[in-house]
């Protein structure tokens, strides 16, 4: 099997709540995705999709998946989609860095392999536990009392983990992480997301000022050292995430012991098959994971659950449905949200059908 035709389409997905923010005054009010389609000389065609969370979150940014997809994509014509070992090696060797330009590449492939096999890509991943997924909900930056009401407003619907985006002034962060932890009940779970937006002695305060409150500080700041610094200052169990773009610093942050849990992005790290490979690394070091991604629609929501669901359950600390804060659907097939869990498709592949008209002509066309 030969991948004979690469195309790419922009969709543009806007917010149920309107805009979505965060550290340091950031904030999205239209997500601007790619949905990338891989076709075979079999007849077998894959999806993936690539979303950014804008281009100040992480060194991603969505004009530049299609102008990669533009440089890479000639270089995989005629390759074997279904080879993804070698397939992500033809991708490094040809492309230096820009993981995210890959992921939605190395996704689609894992569908045309599932549809290949007649298999679920979970399975493929290493086998689908449980019967589905616990989700988190993120909590758009904003004054603490409206945080709170819409932590009590999303536990309604069946969420019980909540990721606070905090970030901002350290006075209303710690009265944010307060008014929400007021309204919390036995079993849920809270997070303080800060997405590297405090200096660290303010980490350090804020972290002292909620010191027994039952919360999860995640990427206090911009550096990894900083972070460090934080967390041999803090009782509190701790997240890395934007750091962790690779295995090395993965393995360092094991050594230091700097993190009790680590966020997993599928394109952050490069699509599903090096985010198995750190999944897999941290199942054997004891690291409990995030699993999703920095953004996306059906079709990111379809990969990320088949990742979430093909991990051992208590090293799965969180996932996320992404498909459920936007306004426009991509795809029939993808997971649906069930108080406050999902299940990955059974169906062979990602289990998604695209809407074609939803998706528009084709931006990008290689082959
Ligand atoms: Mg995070």
């Amino acid at each position: 099997m030969k991948i004979s035709k690469i195309s790419a389409y922009r969709v543009e997905l806007p917010l149920h709540e309107t805009t979505y923010k965060w550290s340091g005054g950031k904030s999205v009010t239209l997500f601007d995705s790619t949905i990338i389609r891989v076709e075979t000389d079999a007849g077998v065609t894959g999806y993936g999709e690539v979303c950014p969370l804008g281009p100040f979150y992480l060194p991603a940014y969505a004009e530049g998946v299609r102008a990669g997809l533009r440089e890479l994509g000639p270089h995989l014509l005629g390759a074997d989609p279904r080879e993804l070992a070698k397939l992500n090696r033809t991708m490094d060797a040809a492309l230096k860095g820009h993981p995210y330009v890959k992921s939605g590449i190395d996704i689609a492939c894992w569908d045309i392999l599932g549809q290949s096999a007649g298999m679920p890509v979970c399975e493929l991943l290493g086998g689908r536990y449980a019967e589905d997924v616990p989700l988190y909900r993120a909590i758009s930056q904003d004054l603490p009392a409206a945080m709170a009401s819409r932590v009590v407003g999303y536990r309604a619907e069946g969420y019980r983990r909540f990721q606070l985006k905090v970030g901002g002034d350290p006075d209303v962060d710690i009265a944010r992480i307060q008014a929400v932890a007021a309204v919390l009940q036995t079993g849920d779970r809270l997070v303080a997301d800060a997405n590297t937006g405090w200096v660290q002695h303010e980490a350090v305060r804020i972290a002292r000022a909620v010191r027994d409150i039952d919360v999860y500080i995640e990427q206090p700041c911009l550096t990894y050292e900083e972070c460090l610094a934080v967390r041999r200052q803090t009782p509190h169990p701790f997240v890395l995430d934007e750091n962790i773009d690779g295995l090395d610093v993965l393995l360092r942050a094991k050594a230091d012991l700097a993190m009790d849990v680590v966020n997993l992005k599928i394109s952050k790290l490069g699509g599903l098959t090096k985010t198995r490979q750190a999944r897999d690394l941290c199942i054997s070091m004891g690291i409990a994971m995030t699993l999703e991604d920095s953004w996306g629609g059906d079709i990111a929501t379809a990969a990320i659950a088949h990742l979430a669901q093909s991990t051992p359950p208590e090293f799965l600390f969180s996932t996320t449905d992404f498909n459920s804060y936007v306004t426009v659907s991509t795809a029939e097939g993808a997971p649906q949200r069930v108080n406050g869990r999902m299940a990955a498709s059974r169906a062979p592949g990602l289990g998604v059908v695209p809407r074609m008209d939803v998706l528009g002509a084709p931006v990008v066309m290689i082959g």
